[in-house]
């Protein structure tokens, strides 16, 4: 199996090059050349472990790791880190079944390919030997950089330098990153939004003096955002994981089709699901739930991808994204594989900040359902579940409820429905919190911890105990303009 830029055919590597690089020479995305079919049949994967279902799945993909090296990287990455054996289980709520992905060390989804991702990345480095040191530059909504810190924290020859929005994190988030231990982590905050964030870590990539200089220090950059497709191929695993469940628990039969919906900002989770279907797993629509910033319900509205419009800091702030990089994986499968048509859509992007899609495009957009949820809406679902079925859901999470209640209303559909639950509602504590009663407004946010264990009866996670008191380590704060700077001070170049 051998994975192609997005925006030069002639660019092609096979998959443990593809992780090292995290992205393609001049800005395009890694995309396998073809999406492999399962395998194993379904009555046999409703028997498998979470590790064996990875093991299943990501074989197919990163064909170029040998049987013994992947089953490690499963095995040192779906451990003890999670607080459940079934890694990640399905609750049903309501009459949707909420796939909860966030029981690992950070407690949000982006535990589920961060944690495998560093062991592939020493591999990947290992069988291409790799010299230099390996920094990961990230750009985080939130979740990603304290998962990828989580994971990349004293891994021998690596550092590991994240940037997120300053003002546009939750205040749990926000602490989670600045009292990362670990010598080679280093966090900044920026006076900026996510967008450029990801937008001054995607041109430090491509700059090619920059290259130079960090390879004459023996270093060179990789990327932990879901742009490395050693993040996606992870977050193939649990649909197949899910749908095997499904089946085994007889909440649906075996061929019966099944919807499910995935909070989304960046893309990454939901094309993971568009892959997972793609290998013929048996997934009816792809329902992506959109927060106030509704680029993509917009896109698969109207066919043109405008991001000109004011950036909304919401409830949900792992989703306020307005230019979603995994988009560009589905855009170039849509145009053909074309690397020539998807790089003129890209440039486009760049230049006047919108593109629109062919009819002949948006017609293969069909398995797609798009909407949004409001603020105000995604504050009244989280009461009205925890109402009625005493289970509480974060906002992300929240947001994707209601699409979901707004795509049953709009087609009726009555297939068998799971939610990607992408993060624990102690993430959001006083979102969550003020959602249920607003008296809570008032509460300091541990205080707010404690109350939530009280209403959902679930214990709080080792994840938030662990920053309750943890000293503040990281103060470094920049402009968008001195991201460069900063990292080339941390690496002393
Ligand atoms: C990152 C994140 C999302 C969005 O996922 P994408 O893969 O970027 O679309 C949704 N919810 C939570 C909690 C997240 O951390």
């Amino acid at each position: 199996m051998l994975y192609s830029s997005t925006r030069n055919a002639d660019e092609k590597v096979t998959a443990s090059q593809a992780i090292l690089k995290g992205l393609a020479e001049n800005g395009g995305l890694f995309v396998p050349d073809s999406i492999p079919s399962l395998e194993v049949p379904v009555e046999k994967l409703a028997d498998m472990s979470y590790q064996e279902t990875a093991y299943e799945v990501m074989k197919l993909f990163l064909t170029d790791f040998t049987e013994e090296e992947l089953k490690n990287c499963i095995k040192n990455a779906y451990d003890s880190k999670f607080d459940t054996e079934e890694i990640a289980p399905l609750v049903k709520a309501q009459d949707a079944y909420y796939l909860e992905l966030f029981h690992g060390a950070t407690i949000a989804f982006k535990d589920m390919a961060l944690s495998i991702l560093p062991h592939l990345l020493i591999t990947a480095a290992r069988k291409n030997e790799v010299k230099n040191d390996i920094v990961i530059l990230t750009a985080t909504s939130g979740d990603t950089g304290k998962a990828a810190l989580a994971g990349f924290a004293d891994v021998k020859g690596t550092k590991i330098i994240v940037f997120y929005p300053k003002d546009g994190v939750s205040p749990i988030q926000q602490k989670q990153m600045v009292t990362q231990k670990g010598d080679n982590t280093f966090v900044v905050g920026i006076n900026g939004n996510f967008d450029q964030a990801q937008t001054g870590v995607k041109q430090m990539f491509s700059d090619k003096a920059l290259a130079k200089e960090m390879e004459a220090a023996g270093y060179q950059f990789s990327s932990a955002n879901s742009i490395n497709i050693g993040r996606l191929v992870p977050q193939i695993v649990y649909y197949v994981y899910a749908y095997a469940k499904m089946v085994k628990a007889g909440n649906i039969q075996n061929g019966e089709t099944m919807n499910v919906v995935v909070p989304t900002g960046n893309f990454g989770n939901i094309l993971a699901a568009f892959y997972a279907k793609n290998m013929g797993l048996p997934i009816g629509k792809l329902i992506c739930a959109s927060n106030e910033n509704k680029v993509l319900y917009d896109f698969f509205t109207t066919g043109e991808y405008d991001k000109n419009r004011d950036f909304i800091l919401t409830s949900s702030p792992s989703m306020d994204i307005l230019i979603s990089s995994n988009l560009e994986r589905l855009i170039y499968r849509i145009a053909g594989n074309d690397a020539k048509k998807n790089q003129e859509l890209m440039k486009s992007l760049q230049e006047n900040g919108k593109y629109e899609i062919t009819a002949e495009m948006k017609e293969q957009l069909k398995d797609f359902y798009g909407n949004y949820a409001s603020e105000a809406e995604t504050a009244a679902i989280i009461k009205e579940i925890y109402d009625e079925t005493g289970y509480i859901i974060d906002t992300h999470t929240a947001v994707a409820a209601v699409v979901y209640k707004k795509y049953q209303k709009d087609t009726k559909d009555v297939a068998k429905t799971v939610i990607a639950s992408t993060a624990s509602p102690y993430k959001f504590t006083r979102s969550v919190m003020t959602a249920i009663d607003e008296k809570y407004d008032s509460q300091p946010d541990f205080e707010l911890v404690d109350e939530l264990e009280k209403l959902s009866k679930v214990k709080v996670p080792q994840a938030i105990e662990d920053i309750r008191t943890a000293p503040v380590l990281h103060k470094t704060v920049c402009e968008v303009n001195e991201m460069q700077s900063v990292v080339k001070k941390f690496l002393g170049i």
